[in-house]
């Protein structure tokens, strides 16, 4: 099974080879300003899973890179670092979003007061502690 998306546009799409996991709600404020919107819903894919094409442009910021569609400026892409393992992928850019819901809401120290939370999932003000 292949999900694929792309930018507002069409100039960039891409190719999930594998489902997105690890799906969340993110309401940092970088993301809110990056995407116009506020909260992003995220979902990763492991780098090798995932087919680009059309141009990004990246744009490093606050230790991570944010990649943009060159063509439209369509959010679509963060990075730890540029060779690490996973990729996290707009959930909203696929065609379609809609099996991808969110299992987690982070960042909620930076929550706009008026979003209301599922409260059929687990929250956190930052990200949750790795479990080791
Ligand atoms: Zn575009
Ligand atoms: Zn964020």
């Amino acid at each position: 099974m292949e999900y694929t998306g792309g930018c507002l546009c069409g100039g960039t799409r891409y190719v999930l080879k594998t489902a997105p996991f690890a799906l969340g709600d993110c309401h940092c404020i970088d993301c809110r300003r990056s995407a116009g919107a506020p909260y992003v819903t995220w979902g990763s894919v492991l780098r090798k899973d995932l087919r680009i094409k059309g141009q990004l442009r990246r744009v490093p910021y606050a230790g991570r890179i944010r990649s943009f569609a060159a063509c439209c400026g369509t959010h679509l892409f963060f990075e730890d670092t540029e060779n690490s393992e996973a990729i996290d992928v707009t959930i909203a850019s696929l065609d379609d979003p809609a099996p991808f819901a969110p299992a987690k809401a982070i960042f909620l120290e930076d929550k706009l007061p008026r979003v209301a939370l599922n409260e059929a999932i687990p929250s956190f003000p930052k990200i949750p502690q790795p479990s080791k």
